[in-house]
């Protein structure tokens, strides 16, 4: 696992297949996103490398539900009093245990005889439940962390959010809005591309310099004009 110093402030842990982000707070930590089951340890290591201790979470943001972003959400609330954040159509599947729903509902009315209150369990649809979330919307800054907007942000998924950091010049985490390996482009499997684009265009109109995604490299400099460009926003 990797550890990357995006700003002071700000790291990112590697874990595979999704970053998950840290901010230091002066009240303790953030935890943005948990990755997929059984990652929980491996945060908490990184944390301990860090010069915390996992108790040193307050707050988790989960992005949205699916199962890379909120796959180790229960384990961790299980060992640390954290306060959940989660826009208010995933809070509902993550209290539900669901991680993924497909577009025919006909297909999810299936999924759902088949494993609820049954031990079929299947991975990228199934996570652990959690009850206690608090439900934020667009616009809202998260309570007591000091300077974090919601940017509700639908297209990949409808319940995703993004998230603005007004300092060190503006930071954008971009969740799954879009994707960051060779170039920078919309995050396969999505499910709607003309939203997709008007939540590109929504956050271009922040102040950023930097941007962060849970898949790929973080852009360190100019990332809003990259945005611009790659995206063909005027
Ligand atoms: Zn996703
Ligand atoms: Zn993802």
């Amino acid at each position: 696992m990797d550890t990357v110093t995006i700003t002071p402030q700000i790291y990112q842990l590697s874990l595979k297949i999704v970053n998950v982000f840290i901010i230091r707070i002066p009240t303790g930590l953030i935890l943005i996103d948990t990755g997929p089951a059984g990652s929980k340890q491996l945060i908490f290591d990184t944390i301990k490398k860090l010069g915390h201790q996992p108790d040193d979470i307050k707050h988790i943001i989960v992005t949205h539900s699916h199962h890379d972003h909120s796959g180790s959400l229960a384990d961790i609330v299980r060992d640390v009093k954290a306060t959940v954040y989660m826009h208010p159509h995933d809070a509902m599947l993550v209290r539900e245990g669901v991680a993924y729903r497909f577009q025919l509902k006909a297909i999810n009315r299936l999924l759902g005889i088949a494993t609820f209150g049954s031990r079929i369990k299947l991975p990228y649809i199934n996570i652990k439940p959690v009850e206690q979330i608090t439900e934020v919307n667009d616009g809202d800054w998260i309570p007591g962390v000091g300077g974090l907007r919601v940017i509700h942000s639908p297209g990949h998924w409808p319940g995703q959010i993004a998230l603005f950091y007004p300092g060190n010049g503006g930071v954008i985490i971009a969740a799954d809005v879009a994707e960051n390996y060779s170039q920078l482009k919309l995050s396969p499997g999505f499910q709607d591309k003309d939203e997709c684009l008007a939540t590109i265009k929504k956050i271009s109109g922040f102040k950023f310099k930097i941007a962060v995604f849970s898949h790929g490299e973080p852009i360190l400099n100019n990332a809003a004009e990259i945005f611009t460009i790659a995206f063909g926003i005027n």
